[in-house]
């Protein structure tokens, strides 16, 4: 196969090691003879991937039993109406940090009173808002821990005197987090803890049941606690895989051991954007994101963008390219990215510097 070094922003890297004992599972599942997307999902077999798959979230994020840990289909985009559907009685807060908020706070929009307490759109978004306070009198103040696309990351545990809730998509794992700060944390698992197809809910059981509406089966976080997620057949596949990519996480230390290594790639990578003067940040330096790197060619440089990606494509270098509302670069070093992949990058951009020169 290819040597390639993978930087799409999702669906991304996985570790190989989940990737091959999936493959696994789906020829033989456990020792069943059957594979894994072929037994019933009330199968014991099956529950005890379910219970297992639980487990190892509890174990990896130290999520306290306050907290029920969710499995969803739709995405962490149905996750924003989720949201509103199950906490939104009179006013929501939400910040305003990307794309990705404006599309959780336009579906609030929808079921009630939702407005922006702090933006960073004056700029593009290339900072997290500070000196705002969370206001009292709304139902949850909603955030965006890492915004995927601009490459800024909040990297504290807001203390709210509302119910937090933060999407979490774009860095769940990737470093240790105060989980009893939150109401509800939620995101697609598409990239850090699995394939695209699952979406994961860590709850605070007692923060339910505060709105009177009607709240569709499908779309209640209370019937996916009842039903330990198999209200109906869950997307056993991407649960499966996510089961392997935990435990992959779990064997090479967890959270706090992946953290140590996305500081090092986060630091190698920005630290050749900061001295290569072909190139130059986006985001602000103290809420620049470990998981998505996002940079453009220097002033004076910008001719050579194009020039860039091929050259980047040619050594190996998969998905630099930036999204496509923001342009230029981004890598995403997400927790299964290897080391040597950035270390890749960084001499693939010290190269360039030199043919240029
Ligand atoms: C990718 C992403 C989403 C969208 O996830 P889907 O599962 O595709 O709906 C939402 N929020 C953030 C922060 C993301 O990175």
């Amino acid at each position: 196969m290819k040597k390639v070094h993978n930087f799409f922003a999702g669906p991304c890297v996985l570790p190989g090691q989940a990737i091959d004992k999936a493959i696994e599972a789906l020829k033989d599942f456990r020792g069943t003879g059957v594979p894994v997307v072929s037994i019933s999902h009330r199968s014991k077999e099956w529950m005890q991937v379910m219970d297992e798959c639980r487990a190892l979230w509890k174990e990896l994020l130290h999520i306290p039993d306050t907290h029920e840990v969710l499995f969803m289909g739709g995405g962490a985009s149905l996750q924003f109406l989720c949201v509103a559907m199950n906490f939104l009685e009179k006013k929501a807060g939400y910040l305003e940090t990307g794309v990705w908020a404006k599309k959780a706070l336009k579906e609030a929009k929808g079921i009630g009173e939702a407005y922006a307490v702090a933006s960073s759109a004056d700029t593009t978004f290339n900072y997290i808002p500070k000196g705002f306070e969370i206001p009292s009198d709304i139902d949850y103040f909603h955030i965006t821990s890492n915004n995927t696309i601009y490459g800024t990351q909040i990297k504290e545990d807001y203390d709210s005197p509302v119910p937090l809730i933060a999407d979490m998509s774009s860095d769940i794992m990737s470093r240790p987090r105060d989980i009893s700060k939150y109401a509800l944390i939620y995101g697609g698992a598409q990239k850090n803890v699995g394939p695209a197809g699952v979406a994961f809910a860590i709850i605070r059981k007692d923060a339910l049941g505060k709105v009177s509406r009607y709240i569709p089966t499908m779309l209640n976080y209370q019937t996916y606690i009842d039903g330990g997620s198999m209200f109906n057949t869950p997307p056993v596949y991407a649960i499966y895989i996510m089961y392997e990519t935990l435990s992959w996480l779990k064997s090479i230390g967890g959270v706090e051991a992946i953290y140590k290594i996305n500081r090092q790639k986060a630091d190698l990578l920005y630290a050749e954007i900061d001295r290569n003067p072909l190139f130059v940040g986006t985001a602000a330096k103290e809420d620049r994101s470990d998981m998505n790197v996002c940079f453009v060619m220097a002033p004076g440089y910008e001719a050579l963008q194009d020039e860039f990606l091929e050259f980047a494509k040619g050594q190996g270098m998969l998905g630099i390219k930036g999204h496509r509302s923001v342009g230029g670069f981004r890598a995403s070093i997400y927790n299964a990215c290897p080391v040597e992949s950035v270390e890749a990058l960084v001499k693939c951009m010290q190269d360039f510097e030199s043919m240029k020169k």
